[in-house]
C-alpha cells in the first residue's frame, strides 16, 4: 500500500530527510504487509496495489510508550480528588490496587489491558510496554505477565513495586530475587525496580537485579522519582536501557546518564497528575543524555493513556522543543526499549505509522487536549476508528 501526498513526514531517520526529525515534505510511503518498504518524495511514489491519500497531513512513526502498568483491577478517582483537594498522597495506594487485582479474574485483567492498549492506539501508540507490579505474590505476579505477553510487545517483571503487608521487606526481596523471578522470567524481557526511599534501597535493588541478570532479564529502573537517590547512578552502573522519572537529578547522575547508553525517560503525565516539579528536559538534553517520553499510564499516581498529552506537557512545562518531544515519544522510547525496528519510518522498520488530521507535528502540542490522530497502521493493518467502536472507554469489563 501507498500512502501518498504525506505534506510532512517524520522519519526520525536524519539520513533521509531535514534534521534530527528526517523530516521530508510531500512524502509519500510504501508499506508491505508488515514492513516499510519504501520511503521518499510522491512524485518518485512506485505504484501499489493500493493508494491511500494524506491529502497533505503530518505522517510520523506510531509512539513507543516505554512505561506503563496495564495490568491491575478497579480505579482511584477518589484518591486524585483528595490529591487535588490538598489533602496529602497516602502510601495505600498501590496496596488498593493490590487488593482489587488480585481479586479480578484473568477475563477482567485481560479486558482491562485490551481496553487500555485500544485506547492508547487510537491515540497514535504501536508499541507498548507493560509492567507487573500489582499482584506481588509468586501466582499473582506470574499471571499477570501472562497476560502482558499475550497483550504488548515489551514485558517488565516489577515484583518489586512495593514491599505488600504481611510479610518482612527482607524476606520479600528473598521472594522477588528468587521463586517470583524463576516464575516470572519466562514471560519477561525486562526486570525493574522501585529504587526509592520508602520502596526498595540500594542494597535490595542491587540483589533483585543482581538475581534478573543472572536469569536473563535486562535491566531498567524506577529511578529518582520521589527525591534523590542512589538509582540513576545504579541504572548506569548496570547499563539499564532506561532509567525513568529522573525528576530529582545531581550534576553527577546526569553526567553518568550523559556518558552512558541508558535513557532517561521522563513521565510528565505522573507529575501533573500528583501535582509535582516537572524533570529537567533540558538539563538532561543538554548534557547530552538520551531523552524518552513515557505515559507511565497506571491508577494511582497517572492514569492517562496519551502520549499527545505527555507531547504537550514536555513542551510548555519542560521547555522541550517540539520537535524533541516528538523524537522522544517515538525515536527515543524506541532506544529505551533498545529497539531499531519501531519508532522509525525507513525501508525494514515496522509499518507502525500515525496520520495527523493536521499539516505539522508541532499540532502535537500546540493543540494540547485536541485528539490529533486521524488514522493508525500497526505492522500495517489499519486500526479501527475508536469512535466507530464505541462503548470502549470509561472503564467497561472491570468495575461493575
Ligand atoms: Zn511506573
Amino acid at each position: 500500500m501507498v500512502i501518498r501526498n504525506i505534506g510532512e513526514l517524520v522519519t526520525n531517520d536524519p539520513a533521509l530527510g531535514h534534521g534530527p526529525l528526517g523530516l521530508v515534505r510531500d512524502a509519500a510511503l510504501v508499506l508491505d504487509g508488515e514492513r516499510v518498504a519504501w520511503v521518499g518524495p510522491t512524485s518518485d511514489a512506485p505504484a501499489a496495489d493500493e493508494a491511500f491519500d494524506a491529502k497533505g497531513r503530518a505522517v510520523l512513526p506510531g509512539f513507543v510508550d516505554s512505561h506503563g502498568h496495564l495490568v491491575f483491577a478497579g480505579e482511584r478517582a477518589e484518591e486524585f480528588a483528595a490529591r487535588m483537594s490538598g489533602e496529602p498522597y497516602k502510601a495505600g495506594g498501590i496496596r488498593t490496587t493490590v487488593e482489587e487485582t488480585r481479586a479480578a479474574t484473568d477475563d477482567q485483567l485481560r479486558a482491562n489491558v485490551r481496553r487500555l492498549v485500544d485506547e492508547m492506539t487510537g491515540q497514535g501508540t504501536t508499541t507498548v510496554e507493560c509492567k507487573s507490579g500489582y499482584g506481588l505474590t509468586v501466582e499473582d505476579e506470574r499471571r499477570a505477565l501472562r497476560i502482558a505477553a499475550d497483550e504488548v510487545d515489551e514485558v517488565t517483571y516489577l515484583g518489586a513495586h512495593v514491599v505488600p503487608q504481611g510479610i518482612e521487606p527482607d524476606d520479600y526481596v528473598k521472594l522477588v530475587a528468587g521463586e517470583m523471578l524463576e516464575a516470572c522470567a519466562p514471560y519477561a524481557r525486562w526486570i525493574d525496580v522501585f529504587c526509592e526511599h520508602g520502596a526498595f534501597d540500594e542494597d535490595q535493588t542491587r540483589e533483585i537485579l543482581d538475581a534478573g541478570v543472572r536469569a536473563g532479564l535486562t535491566p531498567r529502573l524506577h529511578a529518582n522519582q520521589l527525591g534523590h537517590g542512589p538509582g540513576v547512578r545504579l541504572a548506569v552502573e548496570y547499563q539499564a536501557a532506561s532509567a525513568d522519572h529522573c525528576t530529582f537529578l545531581t550534576d553527577a547522575d546526569v553526567a553518568a546518564l550523559a556518558g552512558s547508553q541508558t535513557v532517561a525517560t521522563l513521565l510528565p503525565g505522573v507529575e501533573f497528575s500528583t501535582r509535582q516539579p516537572y524533570p529537567d528536559a533540558r538539563r538532561l538534553i543538554e548534557a547530552g543524555a538520551t531523552v524518552a517520553l513515557a505515559t507511565d499510564c497506571n491508577p494511582g499516581s497517572c492514569y492517562t493513556s496519551s502520549m499527545p498529552f505527555c507531547i504537550a506537557v514536555a513542551v510548555r512545562d519542560m521547555r522541550m522543543t517540539p520537535a524533541e518531544a516528538v523524537w522522544a515519544a517515538t525515536a527515543g522510547g524506541a532506544k529505551a526499549l533498545r529497539r531499531t525496528d519501531v519508532g522509525v519510518l525507513a525501508p525494514g522498520a515496522r509499518a507502525d505509522v500515525q496520520l495527523l488530521g493536521a499539516p505539522s507535528y508541532i499540532h502535537l502540542a500546540y493543540r494540547p487536549g485536541v485528539p490529533q490522530t486521524a488514522a493508525v497502521w500497526k505492522r500495517g493493518v489499519r486500526h479501527p476508528d475508536r469512535r466507530a467502536a464505541g462503548s470502549e472507554g470509561g472503564g467497561a469489563g472491570v468495575r461493575e
